[in-house]
């Protein structure tokens, strides 16, 4: 029988790998934490057509990149459905804003998710069909400051900050404004314009893009496409007043704290659904798939699935993307090897067994980190086991637990001592080779 393995794109984490994935996302809940951000999870999986209405028929992702299947009717009250697996996660959680009105609140939502996200694209460094986002979501009605400039200069402040405190070092802040729809309709025509001479050039998805979608043109990854796109007009000069005005807004606020950035008048991004300020945070360590994560405004997206008017802003990071960063970066730096645990307990022989899980209880209850061996080992392979994970090992044999005191030996110092069981949690704590 062939063995099964994991499907092409998606791959398990291990230990001690997925400690590294648990740091990342604590640094980030702590820090959302001091800006006042609370946790939202949603479905991973949601109705087709949320996708197609939001990220947009256009894209990518809606139009070759998502999983959907018919889901069957379970009974006669159902109806059968085209569901999808989450591609991202903004959608879902707009949805979720109109459905539990929290805009009637009046509040500022301030959500903040981390989980898995699907996309069928093809598998290199970096980029999975399984991958996880680290996300956030600042939206509320008009009437709570949502649309305010000072939030999108809040939100890049705090990534900045996020960046720092996980260690990532060398990263760029690639800043551009979209403009409004109604700018983005004005330019969408200045673009077909310009499109209709050079589009024939170009790759077969931009010669279909230029009629249906000029703006997605600029999204266009083929190195052929790169020179041409370089030479169409840029969005900057189809801004209006109000766009122009709200997006120096934003960068005054970020000179004035101090966040870099590079102003990028190319960068659009691959969803539909931004307006305005959009951006991105590129590493150098990454190689082609250089966004470590993307975000922008999205002033129209309620609307645009059916709920009021709820401007917003939010961004994605790649959490897989964190990780290949950091791992370049330690391996630099010198990688410390594992923290051994507090102690490994032998028992000598099988009648000692359930003892030695009393032991083990106790001694994780004290708040140790305790392995546990098996009275059918010899005392030999128990010794070799210990040494690799553990500070110390704990022997139990038949006169340790008549007598209550323990035999311990500390593999840094060599040396073995016996120890009351009512101080042994006490001394396990110590550091050990004294
Ligand atoms: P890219 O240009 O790398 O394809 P994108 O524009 O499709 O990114 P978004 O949809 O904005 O990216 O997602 C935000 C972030 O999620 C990206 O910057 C990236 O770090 C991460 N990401 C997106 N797609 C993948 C993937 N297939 N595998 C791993 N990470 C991904
Ligand atoms: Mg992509």
């Amino acid at each position: 029988m062939a063995t099964l393995k994991a499907v092409r794109g998606t791959r398990d984490l291990l230990p001690p790998e997925t400690e590294l994935w648990n740091r990342i996302e604590a640094t980030a809940r702590a820090v959302f934490a001091r800006y006042n951000f609370g946790e939202i999870r949603t479905p991973v999986f949601e109705d087709t057509a949320l996708f197609s209405r939001s990220v947009g028929e256009e894209t990518d992702i809606v139009s070759k990149e998502m999983y959907t299947w018919e889901d069957r009717a379970r009974a006669q009250s159902e109806k059968s459905q085209s569901l999808t697996l989450r591609p991202e996660n903004t959608a879902g959680v707009v949805r979720a804003y109109i459905e539990h009105k929290l805009g009637e609140t009046g509040q500022l939502q301030k959500l903040y998710y981390i989980g898995p996200q699907f996309r069928r694209e093809r598998p290199q460094k970096g980029r999975y069909r399984q991958f996880w986002q680290i996300g956030a979501e600042v939206i509320g009605p008009p009437s709570s400051g949502s649309e305010s400039p000072l939030r999108d200069a809040e939100v890049l402040e705090m990534l900045a900050t996020l960046l720092d405190e996980l260690g990532i070092t060398g990263w760029t802040l690639e800043l551009n404004s979209v403009g409004s729809s109604a700018d983005r309709e004005r330019y969408n025509a200045v673009l077909r314009a310009a499109l209709v001479e050079v589009a024939p050039k170009m790759c077969v998805d931009c010669q279909r893009r230029a009629v249906t979608n000029p703006l997605r043109v600029l999204d266009c990854k083929v190195p052929e496409d790169q020179p041409i796109i370089a030479t169409l007009p840029v969005i900057a000069d189809s801004l209006d007043e109000d766009s122009r005005a709200h997006f120096a807004a934003v960068t005054t606020a970020l000179n004035a704290a101090g966040v870099a950035y590079n102003l990028n008048r190319h960068l659009v991004r691959g969803l539909d659904y931004y307006t305005r300020t959009t951006f991105e945070f590129t590493h150098g360590g990454l190689g082609a798939q250089n966004a470590l994560l993307g975000g922008g405004r999205y002033d129209g997206l309620s609307e645009s699935i059916g709920g009021p008017k709820a401007p917003g802003i939010g961004f994605a990071m790649g959490l897989d993307r964190l990780v290949l960063t950091l791992q370049a970066q330690e391996s630099v730096e010198s990688s410390a090897a594992p923290e051994k645990i507090h102690a490994y307990i032998a028992p000598l022989g099988e009648s000692l067994n359930a003892a030695a899980l009393t032991l083990a209880r106790e001694l994780r209850r004290a708040g140790l980190r305790i392995d546990l061996g098996d009275g059918g080992f010899r005392l030999k392979k128990s010794l070799e086991t210990a040494d690799k994970m553990a500070r110390r090992i704990v022997i139990l044999g038949e006169d340790e637990l008549r007598s209550g005191i323990l035999t311990v030996k500390d593999f840094a110092s060599g040396t073995q001592t016996k120890v009351p069981r009512a101080e042994l949690a006490r001394v396990l704590a110590e550091p050990s080779g004294r």
